[in-house]
């Protein structure tokens, strides 16, 4: 019997009506021949309105404490989806993780799934049982309560799957995952299947369809997921490894935006190595995270060096820049800054990638700030207002 772990998203347990479906679908399944797991999610906004709960009580809600309250959301759907499938006949036990020692490490409200404890979910399996898991919870070191980051119940999916060497499937409000933003490209195609780094990299770059550490999870022990729109005919994507994929021979497979960084130039600055690895340092030890860096070439020993970091970050960046350099002079912030990516496996086989989006940049006036690249990924800064133009213009060229 093939086991099956399937996760519904926060819009598919949101009301009553909704989880006695997921109950029907998810017995009728079982029926089929298949043992069941099931993790859910907060119903709707559940963790929105338990975040603004914890802010009405203080400004700066103790972390732990943070976590415990959120960890509850979640067993509120998986106890009342227990319920719902007991309550049509079958047999179905909730577990939060404490129940089945869902083991993190790391900080609370951003925890890693180390390992779980497979004894308790394979008894029930064995006794014929639908399990219904908390999504989005573990347990740290110190038996406290964790939570895996927001729509982390995508990963407690993915590590189960792993553990009991199943099948997964993830259930959320979109129909799978498309080659460009929908919103942003109403041509977009939708992907039968992407791989892994692809989906890595997308999700990182601001495609935010599934928890990035439940891709890496997938990619570690091998799990294929499925994501998808639940009780519909409609085909999703399936996540895997690259071997596995019919390569349709394309160098690119999709392309992202991210509108949420600024670009951070310090003009006219002294080019020995020892003072800007010392300027990143103390950038680093802020955890301001910096993505892009471009430099220019040195003038009587000056150079221009600039870098992206997140808008939110800005204004700590400044602070820290203070110690290094003339900020009034020397510092200039650019807030229209759009990050465009064109991402595929196939860059790694394929040259001149970069050759050809660059001359489509050209013919169509596209300015660019920064570039940076990785094997599988092209990444340009790019002003806001040529946005959606850029998008058009690369998705048709590259028929995405
Ligand atoms: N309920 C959590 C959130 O809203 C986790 C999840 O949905 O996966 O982020
Ligand atoms: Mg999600």
């Amino acid at each position: 019997m093939a086991i099956v772990v399937q996760k519904y998203g926060g819009s598919s347990v949101s009301t009553v009506e909704k989880i006695k479906n997921i109950a029907k679908t998810v017995i009728d399944r079982k029926k089929s021949g298949n043992s069941m797991v099931v993790v859910v999610s907060a119903m709707g906004d559940t963790t929105d309105e338990l975040i603004d709960l914890a802010n009405q009580v203080t400004d700066n809600p103790d972390k732990r404490e943070l976590d415990a309250l959120l960890s509850t959301g979640e067993m509120r759907s998986a106890a009342l989806l227990a319920m719902a499938i007991k309550a049509s006949g079958e047999d179905a036990i909730s577990y939060t993780a404490y129940q089945i020692g869902i083991k993190t490490s790391g900080q609370y409200g951003k925890s890693l799934i180390e390992d779980i404890n497979k004894d308790r979910l394979k008894k029930s399996i064995d006794d014929g049982k639908i399990i219904i898991v908390a999504g989005f919870q573990g347990i740290n070191e110190e038996g406290n309560i964790t939570t895996l980051g927001r729509g982390g119940s995508d990963t407690t999916a993915v590590a189960i799957a792993a553990k009991l060497d199943g099948v997964c499937e993830i259930y959320t409000d979109v129909d799978g995952i498309y080659s460009v933003d929908p919103r942003e490209y109403k041509k977009a195609r939708k992907l039968d299947e992407i791989d892994y780094e692809e989906m890595l990299e997308l999700s990182s770059l601001g495609a935010q369809v599934m928890h990035p550490r439940s891709i890496e999870l997938g990619q570690k022990y091998n799990i294929p997921i499925y994501v998808g729109l639940s009780n519909s005919k409609i085909k999703g994507t399936i996540i895997k490894g690259e071997s596995n994929m019919n390569m349709e021979n394309k160098p690119v497979t999709g392309v992202a935006t991210s509108d949420d960084d600024v670009a951070v130039t310090i003009k006219n600055i002294n080019g020995e190595i020892n003072l800007i690895s010392n300027l990143f340092e103390s950038i680093a030890s802020k955890k301001i995270n910096i993505d892009m860096i471009s430099q220019t070439a040195p003038i009587d020993d000056k150079i221009n060096i600039s870098f992206t970091i997140p808008k939110l970050e800005l204004d700590e960046c400044l602070n820290i820049l203070k110690d290094h350099c003339n900020v009034k002079t020397q510092v200039d912030v650019d807030e229209d800054i759009t990050k465009f990516s064109i991402v595929g496996i196939g860059m790694k086989t394929t040259s001149g990638v970069a050759a050809k989006m660059f001359k489509l940049f050209r013919e169509n006036n596209i300015q660019v700030k920064m570039i940076t690249t990785s094997e599988i990924r092209v990444t340009c800064a790019i002003k806001h207002e040529d946005k959606l133009r850029t998008v058009k213009i690369v998705a048709k060229e590259f028929n995405l």
